[in-house]
């Protein structure tokens, strides 16, 4: 690879931070430019469902760093301006605006964007929770009695659920799975971690087919139809079907798409000195001996400054370090607080070793073939986080009964 003189980052947020943080830690004093789509400095999304949503925090608390740590970084920032495409052979990027930028380096932090109801109407009451905007949008209508619809039992989903009902909203949750949260933590836990939602009064319903949205008065969403015909009356609906990685700027280059920029142990994308750090990064994650793409905050920061690291360490003759982590994630929900690490793939076994469903408190190990493969944790940190050094250091399910037992003696 070249001297690295210019340094690109596509991204202006959680990773993409980290990226440009890692490279002047690390020394780099050459030029780094950060294009972002979104005309705001970093700011951190995970308060979007929660205090700011609730109108606890206001927007300003949510700035990732203060204007004079950024600063110091002397970053030449392109914002408001969409990254449209990739020429590797020249090594540049063109932005929306028609500018053209050349790199040495290049970091691809793109995150990702939320998936939408096919012919989904942007009529008034229908929202996402993706960016700061959205979120002022939606909290503009969660007024006390306001019926409130939210479609999908995902994480972000139920956290706007918890948010709507402690503002006033009477809030039905639809699902097409038959339990919330199941893609991160299986159906039984699932379900057991959800349980403060019907304590809290919110309607949840599972194995429901969402046909489409119903008008209510002109330009206002009225309802959501279901398949069988059935009609579920909203004055806000709130889609929170997911995410899909952005990487459409990406598409007609050689860098591989797959449901994300498929990246090796390193987060290299298969080019000298290109990267992809972030939601929108899929990586082989030695730890697990698989390929995965994690779409929370704790892996965008530190694959960020992993890529950075990378970056230079070749540039500098040495060599890049996999970035083999235990993926760790949070979601507020009412009282509860769930933590999960590791990863469920669905085949595992959920044991409950710590407290009960009935608590509304506990821990549960994921086991499969005599290892331990996950931990999830509803309102019990302390008792969780030891799982992670074991996880890290592949233990054994024997090993991390031997850790549940020293809870029991003490
Ligand atoms: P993003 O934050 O998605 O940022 C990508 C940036 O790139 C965006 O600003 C986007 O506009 C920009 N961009 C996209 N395409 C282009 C382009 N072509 N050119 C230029 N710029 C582009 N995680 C948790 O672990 N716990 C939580 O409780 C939690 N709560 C969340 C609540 C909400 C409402 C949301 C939305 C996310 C939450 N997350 C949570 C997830 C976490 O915020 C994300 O994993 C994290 O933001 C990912 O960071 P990123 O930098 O990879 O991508």
């Amino acid at each position: 690879m070249s001297e690295l003189n210019t340094v690109v980052i596509v991204g202006s947020s959680l990773a993409g931070l980290r990226a440009a943080e890692t490279l002047r830690l690390e020394k780099y004093e050459g030029r780094i430019v950060i294009v972002g789509a979104e005309d705001r400095q970093p700011y951190d999304r995970p308060p979007l469902s929660k205090k700011v949503l609730s109108g606890e925090w206001e927007a300003d608390r949510i700035s990732l760093r203060k204007p004079e740590d950024l600063a110091k970084l002397n970053i030449d920032w392109k914002l408001g301006s969409a990254a449209t495409s990739l020429n590797t052979i020249t090594r540049t990027i063109t932005l929306a605006s028609g500018e053209t930028i050349a790199f040495d380096g290049l970091i691809i932090a793109t995150g990702s964007g939320v998936r939408k109801l096919p012919n989904q109407p942007d009529w008034k009451g229908v929202h996402v929770v993706r960016t700061l905007d959205d979120s002022l949008a939606l909290r503009a209508n969660l007024n006390p009695g306001a019926r409130v619809v939210v479609i999908g039992a995902g994480f972000i989903g139920l956290e706007v659920a918890a948010t709507a009902k402690n503002r006033g909203c009477e809030v039905t949750v639809l699902e097409g799975a038959p339990a919330p949260m199941m893609r991160g933590l299986g159906a039984e836990m699932g379900h057991a971690a959800a349980l403060v939602h019907t304590d809290n009064g919110v309607s949840m319903r599972f194995n429901v087919k969402v046909a489409g949205l119903v008008e209510g008065s002109k330009g206002s969403v009225g309802g959501v139809a279901l398949d069988d015909g059935e009609v579920v009356p909203a004055d806000v609906v709130v889609v929170g079907i997911g995410v899909a990685p952005a990487t459409q700027w990406l598409e007609n280059t050689e860098l591989e798409l797959r449901d994300g920029v498929v990246c090796d142990t390193t987060l290299n994308a298969g080019l000298p000195g290109v990267y992809a750090a972030g939601d929108v990064c899929r990586w082989f994650n030695n730890l697990y001996d698989q390929e995965m793409r994690v779409e929370h905050w704790t892996t965008a920061s530190e694959q960020g400054a992993a890529a950075a690291s990378n970056l230079l360490a070749v540039s500098r003759g040495e060599d890049p370090k996999p970035y083999s982590a235990v993926p760790f994630f949070w979601s507020d929900q009412f009282t509860a607080r769930i933590q999960f690490l590791g990863r469920a793939n669905g085949d595992e076994t959920a044991h409950i070793v710590v407290g009960s469903p009935e608590e509304r408190s506990f821990v549960a190990l994921y086991e499969k073939d005599g290892y331990l493969k996950a931990a999830l944790g509803v309102s019990r940190p302390k008792q969780l986080m030891p799982f992670r050094k074991l996880l890290a250091e592949r233990a054994t399910w024997e090993q991390a009964l031997e850790l549940v037992s020293t809870f029991v003696a003490t």
